[in-house]
């Protein structure tokens, strides 16, 4: 993963005619910090965990991103997504730098007072580096808002109370109106601003999603409400289709109770890697990364691709899609609306001020059409395609905050 970022990082970093050496500099984190966590086990036994936290950059601000509960957590991956989160927080021009982190463990091999003592072992050993003001950790794969609470209370018996240190919190624990659906919603509006731009309407446009989690399924449940036909949907454990469109409602209904969308009644069974290459304009990938590949690529059908998920998209896959004429709404813009309420929730809690969720959702929806403008603009100047042009904009930003903290002398972009 850390290569795959480092590609699209050098192909934007030519363009800028950076040299290497501030190059080095953008792509270095700033603090890897690897700890131990022991902790008691509900049998009395030992539990052994690591935990780490990546903080990339904080030039533009107090550093921002995830942690992930997953056994393959480890230092590389939290610095690719570190990294990612860098650019991602500037291409949507919100005061904040990229981390990320988590704990090599598996959730659902534990049980909740388990998780409970880890995550507040996890808060003791790194206290002295997160804080409002340095680096606020949010939910990502396998952590929600119940551990964010967690964590609020742990660092706010250090430093007095902190809601602004942790987001994604619970609306009862300083949380946001907004903040669960905030990712997909932002997915809708990145694709409903793409449909604008190619004055292509929702009514009878075709989706399949990969993914019907957080993220996927209120993606699929806000497009339908916008007209789209929502065609195929995979998940784990299977997929399902229905050329005339899953009722999205139903489906949600159906995996609360059987935790897939394998075996709803309202479509017909299908293998769920075929979503990927299904008859649809549209293709919305938001599981995992590195599922569209150089395998796949020449068999997608859909004319868009929204990258929910972080990382889907392989270099090489990209390059055929590109050719292909297929266009990409990259990662880094089309899933930052979680981020973006974040950094609502964030304010939120330091102005000690509660927002209504017409404002939170009216605030996304300007903050990522400007971010699409920005995006588009770089890419018709430089004749490139749009992730290569995010990449572009998310670098040079901090190129430009980092070389004018640095030196006297002003930096020589001008555009950004
Ligand atoms: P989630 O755990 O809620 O859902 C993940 C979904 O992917 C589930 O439906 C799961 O069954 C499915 N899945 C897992 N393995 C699969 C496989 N092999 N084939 C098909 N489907 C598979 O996660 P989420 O929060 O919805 O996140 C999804 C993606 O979006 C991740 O890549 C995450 O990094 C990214 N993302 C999430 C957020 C957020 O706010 N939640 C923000 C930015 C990016």
């Amino acid at each position: 993963m850390l290569e795959e970022s480092h590609y699209y990082i050098n192909k934007a970093a030519k363009i800028l005619e950076l040299t290497e050496k501030v190059k080095n500099l953008l792509i270095t984190p700033k603090r890897v910090v690897k700890v131990e966590i022991v902790s008691e086990g509900d049998n009395g036994e030992i539990l052994h965990h690591l935990g780490f936290r990546v903080q990339h950059d904080d030039s533009r601000g107090p550093m921002k991103g995830g942690l992930r509960y997953h056994p393959s957590v480890n230092e590389e991956e939290a610095t690719a997504l570190a990294n990612l989160m860098t650019w991602k927080t500037s291409i949507v021009n919100i005061p904040y730098g990229g981390a990320k982190g988590g704990i090599n463990c598996d959730p659902h091999n534990l049980s909740e007072r388990e998780l409970h003592d880890i995550t507040r072992s996890f808060v003791t050993e790194i206290k002295e580096v997160i804080g409002p003001k340095i680096d606020i950790p949010a939910p990502d794969v396998n952590t929600n808002a119940k551990i964010m609470g967690w964590i609020m209370d742990e660092y706010s018996k250090y430093y007095g109370f902190s809601p602004g240190v942790v987001t994604g919190k619970p609306l009862h624990l300083f949380g946001s109106e907004g903040r669960e659906e905030a990712t997909g919603r932002g997915v809708l509006y990145a694709l409903d601003i793409t449909l604008n731009d190619k004055k292509t309407a929702w009514e009878g446009l075709t989706v399949a999603i990969q993914g019907f989690g957080n993220v996927g399924s209120f993606a699929a449940r806000l497009m339908m409400e916008k007209g789209a036909k929502i065609v195929a949907v995979g998940d784990k454990d299977g997929g399902v289709e229905n050329p005339d469109g899953l009722n999205i409602y139903d489906l949600i209904k159906w995996t609360k109770d059987h935790r897939t969308v394998k075996g709803f009644p309202g479509g017909n069974d299908m293998k769920s890697d075929l979503v990927l290459t299904w008859d649809c304009d549209v293709l919305i990938p938001a599981a995992l990364g590195d599922v569209i590949t150089k395998d796949n690529a020449n068999d997608i059908q859909a004319k868009i691709i929204v990258e929910a998920a972080n990382g889907p998209t392989t270099p090489e896959a990209d390059e055929i899609l590109n050719k292909k004429g297929v266009l990409i709404i990259p990662d880094i813009l089309a899933n930052s609306g979680g981020v973006t309420v974040s950094y609502f929730e964030w304010a939120q809690n330091i102005q000690q001020f509660r927002w209504e969720l017409e404002k939170v959702n009216a605030e996304l929806l300007k903050t990522i059409q400007r971010a699409y403008e920005d995006v588009k603009e770089i890419a018709n100047k430089n004749n490139a395609d749009m992730r290569t042009a995010a990449f572009i904009l998310g670098i040079g930003r901090v190129a430009k905050a980092t070389i004018s903290r640095t030196y006297r002398v002003n930096p020589k972009f001008d555009i950004y």
